[in-house]
């Protein structure tokens, strides 16, 4: 199916997530030329004899949903660390992911969009930070395989250059000098960033944490971004050991630490934000800064649970993230959905994130995150990024509620998703690549990197 085609689909439930969270029961969605043209009630109006038609009986019709933050190099070493706390954890893991090179990343980064497809994501973000002296470029792979996968795609340019020398927790081995970053960063800008609307790559910067990360580099890389025009994401407040290395380090908790050196603001989204006051909460949402919910990641780690009810409630955007598979194990961003409710509700109560707020993260939420006005919701004029459910399986038939379906119900590939009008994934599957072959060249990558670490 190409993304020029006319093409209606009919028949389905529809969840469009605009502003009144309009749902239809069964509707149509037509899309041409890469953009939605109409959604309503019932079937599309009187179209043109032999246009393609899609029979979307038995499913739920989304928008594509958006992925904040992932690490795409960490498909290569999951189930390690199995106890550890995020410090411990990345002690154990930089040594061996100073050993990673281009091919290894090429192989991550099919296999990491591959499963985030297949999970219904049309928009995800990576953030690299791990650039091994020697290995080249390996922001690179990622974007051609974002490409060959027909994803969009923000990658983020990652950076450390606070090694362990200097007080910083990562070897001084995977960190780079200040100047090559900045440098290479605008490299990446100059050479893969389009700010056009529907673009299909945008570049951010992206400092790494801040006890990987000197002062100056965040100073830096924030006046950068805003020269250039482009967004800034970090990790922020993730574990209490941060918080307490920031106290220690700079004398204040982690959101006055960036608000200090100008880290807040609508061009910004965070991952992470777990330990945040009432006070933080509110100066995240009166600066428009954005927080990528990444709720797998923390559990897994213990980290703890981020206040999402609190920040969506003050207004702050809020988007969903998998993180890297090396804290997750996976990468599939629609289970995240149900997680999010699932913890929200742990540390809140029933009430403290409905299956439709919960959808709304995952994609209107994300595309404030990542300052995207035209994709996050199904309206006349949007891209045409469509997750297709199909909800009359064993595991969903006879749901009252449809997006309570897909939220509550156990998570299963989608089964339709367009991104920009383009089939990615068709009845459960890659349309765009061998995920077979995805998956050996996965294996041999990680072996190769477990004997070379
Ligand atoms: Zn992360």
């Amino acid at each position: 199916m190409n993304s020029t085609d006319r093409v209606v689909i009919e028949g389905c439930a529809i969840a469009t997530m605009d502003d009144e969270l309009t749902e239809y029961s069964n509707g149509h969605i037509v899309l041409e030329g890469g953009a939605i043209v109409a959604v309503g009630e019932g079937s599309a109006p009187a179209l043109e004899p032999g246009i393609r038609r899609i029979d979307g009986s038995g499913c739920l019709a989304t928008p594509g949903l958006i992925n904040c933050h992932h690490h795409l190099y960490q498909w290569l070493t999951r189930g390690r660390a199995q106890q550890s706390n995020l410090f411990e954890w990345l002690t154990e893991l930089y040594p061996v992911w100073a050993h990673i090179d281009v091919d290894m990343q090429r192989a991550a980064a099919r296999a990491g969009l591959a499963a985030l497809v297949r999970s219904g994501c049309s928009t995800t973000t990576d953030h690299h930070y791990v650039f091994p002296r020697g290995a080249g470029d390996l922001l690179e792979p990622a974007i051609t395989s974002a490409r060959e996968l027909g994803v969009r795609f923000h990658p983020c340019r990652g950076s450390m250059d606070l090694g362990r020398s200097r007080g910083g927790l990562p070897p001084d081995e995977v960190t780079e000098d200040r100047d090559a970053i900045l440098a290479a960063t605008e490299r990446a800008i100059d050479s893969w960033h389009d700010p056009a609307s529907g673009s299909m790559l945008r570049i951010a910067v992206a400092p790494c944490s801040p006890f990987s990360v000197t002062t100056e580099l965040m100073r830096e890389a924030a006046a950068l971004a805003r020269e250039r025009g482009v967004r800034l994401h970090t990790h922020l407040a993730e574990t209490l050991e941060e918080q307490e290395f920031c106290v220690e380090s700079f004398g204040v908790r982690p959101v006055e630490y960036l608000a200090d050196l100008g880290w807040l603001g609508s061009d910004v989204w965070l991952a992470h934000c777990v330990h945040l006051s009432d006070s933080e909460v509110r100066r995240l949402a009166e600066s428009g800064t954005g927080v990528a919910h990444c709720p797998t990641s923390n559990a897994r780690l213990g980290a703890g649970i981020a206040p999402v009810a609190s920040l969506t409630s003050a207004g702050a955007p809020v988007g969903l993230g998998v993180d890297g598979a090396a804290s997750n194990e996976g990468g599939e961003l629609g289970p995240e959905i149900r997680q999010a409710m699932l913890v929200a509700r742990i540390a809140g109560g029933p009430t403290a994130l409905t299956a439709r707020g919960a959808l709304a993260l995952a994609t209107r939420g994300g595309a404030r995150c990542l300052g995207r006005d035209e994709i996050g919701s199904l309206e006349p004029a949007m891209e045409a990024d469509i997750a297709l459910w199909r909800l009359d399986d064993l595991d969903h038939a006879g749901m009252a509620d449809p997006v309570a379906a897909l939220v509550f119900g156990p998570p299963r590939p989608v089964e339709l998703l367009l991104v920009k009008g383009r089939a990615v994934v068709e009845e459960g599957l890659l349309a765009t690549a061998d995920e077979s072959s995805i998956a050996a060249d996965l294996d041999k990558a990680s072996r190769r990197l477990l004997e070379s670490a």
